[in-house]
């Protein structure tokens, strides 16, 4: 089993131990939990690139909205363990909000225009939970690489640039989506899907490909392409409302004309469940 640590405290008393050993490069792998095959492949690249590999396990309460699911968010621990320990994660960090968010706590951090748009106009705040609580952990742990997934492309961006700005001493390591066989991409929250939900799910990896083939004929104008995703989005029984379909350059400016490259992202509404996902232009 990996080692579980519940007190930064801790966890920094055991990597200095461990580099008055020996020297070695160390790989952070920050999640919510709840592990899949997407949080796997960040795992699995850490394992490859790193000697020693710490995961988090926190499920960020600043990066939740009033109403949104922070209390039904899938949790099991033990389940994240016994994933972290078939990949041979070295540690994992479990921290409290006690740990994270001491008594008082009056810092936070905040990416300006990056966190302003595309989940940024539904989910107000959620930008800054994120970006707050990802320095936190960079701080806890101190990284040599720290590891993200494309699946929450505008949170990598935004990740992206507070390091820099920050002068955050880490390399981050950007993460291709994983997606089942039929292309659902893997998520924490498909478990609230049911099997009809999912199958109305599955229209935003094929409105992937609509567009996709749409820019392979030929077609390269952004208004035509999203209007042709919309409307087979909606053609699909469960799908409740769509909040943004956008197509953008790689840092999130959108695009009027389609080339390769660009990003499309997509946000919308099955039953009562919100889903993210995001397509990079071949
Ligand atoms: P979460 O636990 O949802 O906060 O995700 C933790 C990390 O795993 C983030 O960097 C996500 O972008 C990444 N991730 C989540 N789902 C996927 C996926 N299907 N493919 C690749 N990375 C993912």
């Amino acid at each position: 089993m990996p080692l579980l640590f519940r007190k930064i405290k801790e966890l920094r008393n055991h990597l200095n131990t461990l580099r008055c050993e020996r020297n070695f490069s160390l790989g952070f792998v920050p999640t919510m939990g709840y592990l899949h095959e997407g949080h796997k492949a960040l795992i699995k690249r850490s394992r490859l690139q790193n000697e020693v590999t710490v995961v988090s396990v926190y499920v960020n309460p600043t990066q939740f909205g009033e109403g949104e699911d922070y209390e039904r968010y899938p949790r099991d621990l033990d389940r994240d363990m016994a994933v972290c320990e078939e990949l041979g994660v070295d540690v994992v960090l479990a921290p409290t909000d006690e740990e994270i968010y001491p008594q008082g706590s009056k810092t936070e951090v905040y990416v300006r225009e990056l966190s302003e748009v595309l989940e940024g106009k539904f989910r107000p705040g959620h930008f800054k939970g994120v970006a707050t609580v990802v320095t936190k952990l960079l701080n806890a742990v101190q990284p040599d690489r720290a590891y993200f997934g494309e699946k929450d492309y505008q949170q990598l961006k935004i990740i992206q640039r507070l390091v820099r700005d920050l002068l955050i001493p880490v390399e981050i390591v950007p993460v291709e989506t994983v997606r089942e066989p039929d292309g659902l991409a893997y998520s924490s929250r498909n478990v609230y899907l049911s099997p009809e939900e999912r199958e109305s799910a599955l229209s935003i990896y094929r409105s992937f490909l609509l567009a996709q083939e749409m820019i392979n004929q030929g077609e390269s104008n952004s208004a035509i392409i999203k209007e042709e995703m919309e409307r087979f989005i909606l053609s699909h029984p469960h799908v409740k409302k769509i909040d943004y379909i956008e197509i953008t350059d790689p840092e999130l400016n959108p695009k009027e004309s389609v080339e390769r490259g660009d990003r499309i992202l997509v946000a919308l509404w099955v039953g009562s469940t919100r889903l993210i996902d995001n397509w990079k232009v071949g």
